[in-house]
């Protein structure tokens, strides 16, 4: 299996090197030469296995034989041994054709956990195999950083530093982030936004030597070994509905920002499996709703929301589904990022709108509808939705498909998100390992949103001994 980037220019890569680079060093995002097939009756022998067995099945068709079988198995195991579910991501019903599948439970209760653990494992394989160390660095609005964080802390040969706004994640992300005492982990809370973390960073890596001399990698959802762990358990939720009732294709509404999760989704349906309508849910940063209902993609205006991980204005993710809705023509990607980046927008004309329709189905939920769906599902059902999740399930309510199978998925618990859930009026009990964060003591480092004072931070860091 060989990589090569939606824009073109970069020689075929195999799959370690397609991990270690992230984004394209042409600008684009990597994606496999051939989305693999997986026959009818193979994906029917797959449907009893374990979630781990199923990840082993599904992953190595990637992988391709660069991790000898045994390695990769227990490099699984280990990823997936962390959450405290047996089944991994289970499949709760919640009502009449309503599915709810739990992507949240893992070590920070964000469904970020089942790429990033498995993303950690595979940086400490690669760093121990080629006897460099690997210094990660990323922002974060809260989820990412806390995952990414549990993915690596304490393991050999890898060090990270964690941009945050400081005071402006959820306290529950902060303490995740923050309470986390290893030499290896640096949590730098910068005096300013995301955006400036963000800025930071693209600043630094695009300093190539700086980049080179300490090895420094990311771990944003660009990452394709993310998105890769993401499809497996599209494939389980369908075993287990499945194994419930009689279904032909499985509909799935997903809470969307970067659009890598549900771009997850797209590749388990061109693998074979199958998949009905892919629901978009957007809060009311939906910039993806219009694109599916209109084509046209222009970002908006910034709203707050209660699903803050879902504030995006740009979805880093959405130029992988652009190469494939373009019959995997570099050019033609070239041509309409080139057109985004001059005049602001991507504009489709009806026939490709018309296939994008095909794959995709948009609701975008607002604030209010948010709230009053958690409300109704806690009063009818007594299911506690978190605010993202909520947003999946108000969007396929909207849809035009209500009365068809739908499984929502399910991207965080909701005692992350306290603040949405009290203004609900519903008194939440937080889980043990949340509620024990809050007696723990906080390491983190106040900084200036400046360059050359983190730039100095991280030397220190990447300097010391492991
Ligand atoms: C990151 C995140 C999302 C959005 O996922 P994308 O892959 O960016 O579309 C949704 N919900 C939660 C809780 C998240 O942390």
């Amino acid at each position: 299996m060989k990589y090569i980037s939606t824009r073109g220019n970069v020689n075929e890569i195999g799959f370690i090197d397609t991990v270690l680079m992230g984004l394209a060093t042409d600008g684009g995002l990597l994606v496999p030469e051939q989305i693999p097939h997986i026959p009818a009756e193979k994906l029917q022998s797959m449907s009893k296995l374990s979630y781990q067995e199923l990840a082993y099945e599904i992953i190595s068709y990637y992988v391709d034989g660069e991790i000898p079988e045994n390695e990769l198995k227990e490099l699984i195991n280990k990823s997936y041994g962390t959450f405290r579910h047996p089944e991994v991501t289970p499949v709760q019903k919640i009502k009449d054709n309503m599915y709810v599948l739990e992507l949240f439970h893992g070590p920070t209760f964000a469904f970020k956990d089942v790429a990033l653990q498995f993303l950690g494992n595979l940086y400490s394989y690669i760093a121990k195999k080629t006897g460099v160390t690997i210094n990660i660095l990323g922002a974060t609005s809260g989820d990412t950083g806390a995952s990414a964080i549990e993915g690596v802390r304490g393991k050999e040969g890898i060090r990270i530093c964690i941009l945050h706004p400081h005071g402006k994640v959820s306290r529950v992300q902060e303490l995740q982030m923050t309470t986390v005492n290893d030499p290896t982990v640096l949590n730098l809370a910068i005096e300013g936004t995301f955006d400036d973390g963000q800025r930071i960073i693209k600043e630094i890596f695009a300093d190539l030597e700086f980049k080179e001399k300490y090895h420094l990698r990311a771990i944003n959802s660009i990452n394709f070994a993310r998105i890769l762990a993401q499809t497996v358990y599209y494939f389980y939720a369908y075993f287990q509905v499945a194994k419930e009732q009689d279904i032909k294709n499985l509909n799935f509404s997903v809470p969307t920002g970067n659009f890598g999760d549900i771009f997850a989704g797209y590749l388990a349906k061109r693998m074979g499996l199958p998949v009905g309508k892919l629901i978009v849910a957007t809060n009311e940063n939906n910039i993806l709703e219009r694109f599916i209902k209109d084509g046209v993609y222009q970002p908006g205006e910034f709203r707050g929301t209660y699903s803050p991980s879902m504030d995006i204005q740009v979805a880093s993710n959405f130029e992988r589904y652009l190469y494939y809705l373009l019959d995997e023509n570099p050019s033609a990607v070239r041509e309409l990022m080139d057109q985004f980046k001059s005049e602001g927008k991507i504009v489709v004309g009806e026939e490709l709108l018309r296939q994008v329709q095909v794959d995709f189905a948009a609701h975008g939920v607002r604030n209010e509808e948010c709230l009053q769906t958690i409300k109704t599902y806690y009063a009818d059902t007594n299911y506690l939705l978190d605010p993202h999740t909520s947003c999946g399930v108000a969007a396929y309510e909207k849809s035009s498909i209500p009365n068809e199978v739908c499984v929502t998925l399910s991207t965080a618990h909701p005692a992350k998100f306290n603040e949405a859930i009290e203004l609900c009026n519903i008194e939440q009990t937080y889980p043990e390992q949340i509620q024990q964060l809050f007696d723990k003591p906080q390491f983190l480092e106040v900084v200036r949103a400046d360059n050359e004072e983190i730039a100095r931070r991280l030397k220190k860091l990447f300097s010391s001994a492991q």
